[in-house]
């Protein structure tokens, strides 16, 4: 699919599984197990899904998934599975290699979406992506380096310190309405969401005709349109329910498409509103 100067790649960079009953908050197992089945321990099997937009100018990557830095245990606790699938062997297959990213955005901070930014090499932590960019909102910046106890468990150090040290970070600032619309790029906007964590970037990619929505952890599977599936995970609950409003609203009537991070079955769809819920409409294929 092309959008604008853009041509767009979704990658699979990892599988993985989390708990199906944080993922559905506090929507009984009876209804989400329905939509995505839970295995024995009660993970239900979610994907890492990034985004490459090459143009003349940039060759972007949207999130970096869960990496290679982790050790034998927490693989075991996530089921994290970079051997079927991972970043480097996805990114060769759209016919890239690490040195040609200039840019990574990354959403937010949490080990699921930039644990590919940095690997170890001969023991030490270093640069993925070492021409590039890091662009992170200075929000969830502040919050990834003091977090609190909720969410303490979702930020690794390792992901983006190495970064601060070679000065291949860029902080992004916005206005801070709800989610506030920004130009990043050309042709690329974010709007900023702060339910899920504070300062989540979600890339609009548009032209004329298309506009693509990276929906990152606002809504990370089809199943999560319906206002009230949120995760457990979430900060800010109420907010995050305000703001899938704003954007599903926006969706429906611009006829956007939604790109999932974490669906492990469905890439992108429309959505359509029957006058009382959000609904999957069309399921889209970028390639
Ligand atoms: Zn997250």
């Amino acid at each position: 699919m092309n959008i604008g100067e853009y041509s767009l790649h979704s990658i699979v960079t990892s599988k993985f599984g989390l708990d199906g009953g944080a993922m559905f908050g506090i929507i009984p197992k009876p209804l989400w197990e329905k939509q995505i089945p839970a295995d024995e321990n009660n993970r239900i099997q979610m994907v890492t899904r990034s985004l490459v937009l090459i143009s003349d100018k940039r060759t972007i990557l949207i999130d970096t998934g869960n990496g290679a830095k982790w050790t034998e245990k927490f693989k075991n606790i996530y089921e994290i599975d970079t051997e079927t699938v991972n970043l480097k062997q996805s990114l060769l297959q759209v016919g890239l290699g690490t040195e040609d990213i200039t840019d990574v955005i990354c959403t937010h901070l949490h080990f699921d979406h930039v644990g590919g930014n940095t690997e170890y090499q001969n023991g030490k932590v270093v640069p993925v992506f070492s021409n590039a960019m890091y662009w992170i909102h200075e929000e969830n910046w502040k919050l990834a380096n003091s977090p609190g106890e909720k969410d303490q468990g979702s930020f690794m150090e390792a992901d983006w310190k190495i970064l601060a040290e070679k000065n291949m970070i860029r902080l992004v600032k916005s206005s801070q309405a709800h989610v506030s619309r920004d130009q990043l790029f050309q042709g690329i906007d974010i709007l900023v969401s702060n339910g899920h964590t504070t300062g989540q970037i979600l890339p609009l990619i548009y032209d004329e005709n298309h506009t693509l929505l990276y929906c990152a952890d606002l809504i990370p599977t089809s199943a999560h349109i319906p206002i009230p599936w949120i995760m457990a995970y979430d900060i800010q609950p109420l907010v995050t329910i305000k703001e899938k409003h704003e954007v599903l609203s926006q969706a429906v009537v611009n006829n956007w498409i939604l790109f999932f991070e974490h669906d492990a079955a469905i890439e992108a769809c429309t959505v359509r509103f029957d006058g009382k819920h959000y609904q999957k409409d069309r399921d889209i294929t970028l390639s």
